[in-house]
């Protein structure tokens, strides 16, 4: 099976960008956060055969540049894409706006990233190359990592102004990390990238220790609501991580997403209250029709 990481990049991967301008944004992300990107070397180490998939073809497209050392057909683990023909570097250099003669700092060229598009195209690249998410069922936790200390703190103020929040910053190992421990944050993060499967696992997570920690706090009491409001919820969270183990969720009807999503992020709701959330608002018994119909899905999935 999969690790998180490995299956949030997957979907990712499935993104191919489809204009010449997000190509090149995505590449310049996958450079600024790759193992090596200097005059004499670039080097890209991943795990995820899915982007070491994508990589040849994405570089074709943004630079018609091809790599001089590629991982075996087959390979599996550490795999390694190499650059060293000085020519192909100046090359990718100059798409930049960097100039291979003089001293190179290298920080992220806002005309390559101006577009909206491009912004994020630029840090589904970063991700690729640079970044994790762990597993939410052991901790919240997604980062980016770079050598080059202004790109990080570039992308920091890329992350604010496309998100809405900013990341926190460490350094390790000659690396600068940018990262985020907040469930709802990370979800958010996931979602941009394009991997709204992926935060939803994020979200499942925190439904399901809230709810434990709801039962823990129901136990003594007789609320019968409660109980009963409880296990309702517990029944469709079962049902959601069922439809996304089964590459499901992917395929539903956009309603029944945004009933999945809202039941994810208000744990507590009652059903009046996530109706009143849909875009646009929907009836209690709507409401409850769309909630069924997921755990009627997720029990036709498991047979
Ligand atoms: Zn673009």
């Amino acid at each position: 099976m999969l690790s998180f990481s490995a299956s949030a990049k997957a979907e990712i991967c499935k993104e191919n960008p489809q204009s010449g301008c997000c190509a090149l944004a995505q590449c310049f992300g996958i450079l600024l956060f790759a193992n090596s990107f200097t005059e004499t070397q670039i080097k890209i180490i991943t795990e995820s055969q899915d982007f070491a998939r994508l990589l040849p073809k994405l570089f074709r497209k943004a630079f018609s540049v091809t790599f001089d050392t590629l991982p075996e057909e087959g390979a599996v683990g550490k795999l390694v894409f190499v650059i060293r023909s000085p020519e192909k570097i100046a090359e990718i250099m100059s798409a930049f706006g960097f100039d291979t003669g003089s001293t190179l700092s290298l920080h992220i060229n806002l005309p390559i990233v101006e577009e909206d598009c491009c912004k994020a195209a630029f840090l589904r690249g970063a991700f690729l190359a640079g970044g994790s998410v762990t597993s939410p069922a052991k901790a919240y936790h997604m980062e980016l990592a770079t050598t080059h200390q202004i790109v990080s703190r570039e992308c920091d103020a890329l992350i604010r102004e496309t998100l809405g929040f900013s990341p926190k910053t460490a350094s390790r190992a000659g690396a600068q990390v940018l990262y985020l421990k907040q469930s709802d944050l990370i979800s958010d993060f996931l979602t941009y990238l394009g991997a709204p499967v992926a935060a939803m696992g994020i979200m499942e997570a925190r439904l399901e220790k809230e709810l434990n920690n709801q039962v823990n706090r129901c136990c003594n009491c007789d609320d019968a609501n409660t109980s009963k409001v409880v296990e309702a919820a517990q029944e469709q969270l079962a049902a959601i991580r069922v439809l996304r183990q089964t590459q499901r969720l992917e395929t539903l009807p956009g309603k029944l997403l945004q009933a999945a999503r809202a039941r994810l992020e208000n744990p507590e709701s009652s059903l009046a209250e996530l109706a009143a959330m849909m875009e646009p608002p929907i009836t209690k018994p709507a409401m409850n029709h769309r909630l069924k119909r997921i755990v009627e899905l997720a029990k036709e999935a498991e047979q």
